[in-house]
């Protein structure tokens, strides 16, 4: 690889892509379509890298932000630099534009990509070497229609997966404690995650997580709002069952904060979240220094942001909990990619070619395009 050779154009897109069925979460819910920005870097040569923004208003941002955050803001860092120079543009993006951790992920994946490409190493070599060929996979049951989530199970069961988030908070105790109670008794060969998304009122959130925890979940997520930390403490010391941090853990400075407060047992870590592949991986490891266990979360993505997600967790070991990239074959009607992303008998395959491994097919990124910058190709 030639360190000096020049980065010369940047492409975005505001893609919309459908969904097969709607999610509710404790914060909100997606039904219909999701919004992602699709990010194009080229290098002097032609070789490209890509990466995703995967956005979700309610929780991180909009997309329109992210689309700005790397068209306007980020651009001008990033055009006439060197691919040498990654950290040195990760660090001004992150100096140029506030929040936007999503554009920063995106903007992280597209550099290592192009790099790895033109390298020919995978991008987890980049990060570190992998220590792991397969992900177990995650998937969520978010569907406020139950008899569709049981459909979904019953499909989940014959491709091999093991592992289920329960999405709780949105409809009720009694609706989640009814869904608890049937998945336990009809699906004892799944482990149950659940995940209330902040949905839970603070007066009643630690009797319902009581219940709850009755039915003894890997893991109970992110009961109630980001900020209160304090009750996320008190929750975590009233219960036998491990209890996991969310959304109130974006970043390095509020692992931190997490752990010098004892908010929880783990960590949900995304690259979304982190604002980048680098930083999701210093959030795990000050988690696994602080004793706290790590799982590898996501966004409502398309299979290019699950590939940049897949080579962090394949070259951070503290992720131990396996992984939820379960949109792109699972809720997606239809995923960007060029070939499908890699997941078989309840596991993602780890990729071993230069690179994310990956790449969006033009023609589907095109086509489902709202948006795209005014600047195309080479600056
Ligand atoms: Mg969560």
């Amino acid at each position: 690889m030639n360190a000096e050779q020049k980065i010369t154009g940047m492409d975005v897109w505001h893609v919309q892509l459908p969904v097969n069925a709607r999610r509710d979460h404790g914060i909100g819910s997606v039904e219909h379509a999701v919004d992602i920005i699709i990010l194009r870097l080229t290098a002097e040569g032609g070789e490209t890298g890509w990466g995703e923004a995967s956005p979700w208003s309610v929780f991180t941002g909009s997309a329109e932000a992210s689309f700005a955050a790397l068209d306007r803001y980020i651009r001008p860092l990033v055009v006439g630099r060197t691919i040498g120079e990654r950290a040195t543009i990760m660090k001004d993006a992150q100096k140029a534009v506030a929040h936007c951790t999503e554009a920063k992920a995106a903007l992280e994946s597209a550099l290592l990509d192009l790099q790895g490409r033109i390298s020919g190493l995978p991008v987890w070599a980049l990060l570190g070497g992998k220590c792991r060929d397969t992900i177990p996979l995650s998937c969520s049951i978010a569907d406020p229609d139950f008899d569709r989530d049981l459909a979904l199970m019953e499909r989940l069961k014959e491709d091999g997966v093991r592992i289920i988030k329960l999405k709780t908070g949105f409809k009720g105790h009694e609706f989640d404690m009814m869904r608890m109670e049937h998945l336990r008794m009809n699906y004892p060969e799944f482990s149950i995650r659940v995940d209330y998304n902040q949905g839970l009122h603070h007066d009643s959130a630690l009797a319902c997580v009581r219940d709850i925890a009755t039915f003894q979940p890997d893991f109970i997520e992110q009961p109630v709002a980001h900020n209160l930390r304090e009750l996320m403490a008190t929750i975590r010391n009233s219960i036998d069952v491990p209890l996991l941090a969310d959304e109130s853990i974006f970043g390095p400075e509020d692992m931190l904060t997490a752990i010098k407060m004892g908010i929880a047992d783990g960590v949900s870590v995304k690259i979304m979240k982190t604002g980048g592949l680098t930083r999701a991986q210093t959030v795990a490891r000050m988690a696994a220094t602080a004793g706290m266990s790590a799982y590898g979360g996501d966004m409502f993505e398309s299979g290019l942001a699950h590939l940049a997600g897949t080579h962090m967790i394949a070259a951070t070991p503290e992720i131990t909990l396996a992984c939820e990239f379960y949109q792109a074959k699972y809720f997606l009607v239809e995923d960007l990619m060029e070939t499908p992303f890699e997941t078989r008998g309840g596991d993602v395959i780890v990729p071993q070619t230069a690179g994310l491994g990956g790449r969006p097919d033009l023609e589907k990124v095109e086509r489902y395009a709202i948006s795209k910058s005014a600047v195309m190709g080479a600056a």
